[in-house]
């Protein structure tokens, strides 16, 4: 890869560091997308007049607020809120809301700034957004949640709307969160709005295929990406890290495609598991019992729990990296290139570090960005918008008929990109060029707002 910055978009990038101090994770997502530009301030010269990355690197409006709330034995937490709407040039705000214990501006820009990508990659109509708090739900109570995602919604409500800003889940927030957060909105508001929030149960506005879209469109990007290279998923050894909505459905897909995953992970340790991952079990665990992965193992007695293990170390073929940012540092990716990795699919946000995507290129292994390969949830959730406006609800099949062609249609077009701009098999490239272009385009027919 041509890690070249011109001397304007060097300049921007340094200016957007001084501006932003101390959000390392943002400075890292901005110089990724601009080092990847000069060629196109090239053929759209309009962009740099029009100044149309500086206008990009900065968020529309950026919203910290104050959650206060209760603990089951009365006491009083104060946690931070934050909402950064970054982009609406194509649509209204979209992105999830992140609550974890290391939330903090850096990690919600960087986070919105991919998605407002990812999300014009997806080719519907989405702006991009991102939100969240350094609430942990690790270990609260029902109640505790409850009463956490009220006072988080008892201010962010004025914020939203099913034409303004649409959150949806991100690690710490699924289906027991948004229905919290739905109901507070649904309550001060008195409006059923359904489109305001995705990823909503079955039984309340929610798609078929949402929760599982994420996993799925990313298993169905790497097959695309392997069927560029005339080979499969059939009969390959995978690991996946992470044992989260996203790492499940990762799972649940490549088992359905013939391959086996032999390893996943939690923040604690990993599961080798050769005759592979039994993922009923970690269904179990994780979404009902909300349990750590080490129980794995007292289930089966042929499966290993390594406390404190590296997950990069577990021979595979197929890598899925998708529990969170830079879990993949040089060093991972050596262990994996040095043990026969041939493809890599990032399933979440940003998982490998500069260091290990540039290795990973230069070694030739397939390799599916982020913003590419995880666009499935979020273009999932646009159907979910689709089928509220419509007050419909799609099958399963058709719904994930619609997603395995849209995941279909971005590695086509992150592939073409590629090519199109002297970076034949480079999808981080052929993503971030794609995604930018459609942005830049329609910035520029808004005019300077
Ligand atoms: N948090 C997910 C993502 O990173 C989903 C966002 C959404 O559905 O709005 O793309």
């Amino acid at each position: 890869m041509a890690v070249f910055m011109e001397e304007k978009i060097e300049a921007i990038y340094r200016q957007v560091m001084a501006k932003n101090p101390g959000e390392g994770e943002f400075h890292q997502a901005v110089k990724e997308v601009l080092e990847s530009l000069g060629p196109v301030l090239v053929k759209y010269p309009e962009f740099a007049d029009k100044k149309i990355i500086e206008r990009i690197c900065e968020p529309e409006r950026q919203i910290i607020f104050r959650v206060p709330w209760q603990d089951d034995k009365g006491e009083a937490h104060i946690n931070r809120g934050f909402r950064v709407e970054f982009n609406s040039a194509i649509g209204p705000y979209k992105g999830g809301l992140r609550f974890h214990p290391s939330v903090h501006l850096g990690i919600i820009k960087f986070l919105g700034f991919e998605q407002l990508f990812k999300n014009a990659l997806t080719g519907m109509p989405i702006g991009g957004g991102k939100g969240g708090s350094d609430f942990d739900p690790k270990g609260k109570s029902d109640n505790e949640v409850m009463r956490f995602c009220q006072s988080f919604m008892t201010e962010l409500y004025r914020h939203l709307g099913e034409h303004t800003d649409v959150p949806a889940g991100d690690i710490g927030v699924g289906a027991r969160e948004l229905g919290f957060l739905f109901g507070q909105y649904k309550r001060i508001t008195n409006r059923y709005e359904s489109g305001v929030l995705t990823g909503k149960g079955i039984g309340w506005g929610g798609s078929l295929v949402r929760k599982e879209a994420t996993g799925y469109g990313a298993v169905f990007f790497v097959r695309e990406m392997l069927k560029v290279r005339k080979d499969s998923l059939e009969g390959k050894t995978c690991v996946v890290s992470g044992s989260g909505n996203v790492a499940i459905y990762t799972m649940e897909k490549l088992h359905q495609l013939g391959a086996r995953v032999v390893a996943c992970s939690d923040s604690n340790g990993v599961i080798v598991h050769d005759k592979g991952i039994d993922i009923g079990l970690v269904k179990r665990l994780k979404e009902v019992e909300r349990r750590r992965i080490a129980d794995y193992a007292s289930h089966h007695k042929d499966a290993r729990y390594v406390a404190g293990g590296n997950i990069w170390d577990v021979p595979c073929q197929v890598a899925m990296p998708s529990a969170t940012q830079n879990e993949i540092n040089g060093k991972d990716a050596r262990a994996l290139l040095k043990n026969g990795c041939i493809a890599v699919g990032e399933g979440a946000n940003m998982p490998t570090t500069p260091e290990g995507v540039k290795l990973f290129l230069e070694a030739g292994v397939a390799f599916g960005p982020g913003k590419a390969v995880n666009a499935g949830g979020v273009a999932t959730s646009a159907l979910e918008m689709q089928q509220n406006a419509s007050r419909d609800s799609w099958t399963h099949e058709f719904t994930e008929r619609k997603l395995d062609e849209i995941m279909t249609r971005i590695h086509a077009n992150t592939c073409e990109t590629a090519e199109e701009f002297g970076a034949t098999g480079n999808y981080v490239v052929g993503a971030n060029v794609a995604s930018f272009i459609k942005v830049a385009q329609a910035m520029v027919a808004l005019g300077l707002i």
